[in-house]
């Protein structure tokens, strides 16, 4: 069975972001650049839509 977790985000120019919480029914992330992450600077919200 899949995770269910609350998603806390700040990115309040995003379609799915209300009230500090993330809203998307499925949240996919990942790695940035040369696609090995090193520190969560390294990892974006792929699931990001513009509001
Ligand atoms: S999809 Fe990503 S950027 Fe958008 S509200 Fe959810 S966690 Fe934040």
């Amino acid at each position: 069975m899949a995770p269910k977790m609350e998603i806390k985000c700040s990115v309040d120019t995003c379609h799915y972001w209300k009230s500090n919480y993330c809203h998307a029914d499925n949240l996919e992330v990942n790695a940035q650049g040369d696609g090995i992450a090193n520190s969560s600077d390294g990892t974006c919200c792929t699931t990001f839509k513009k509001a």
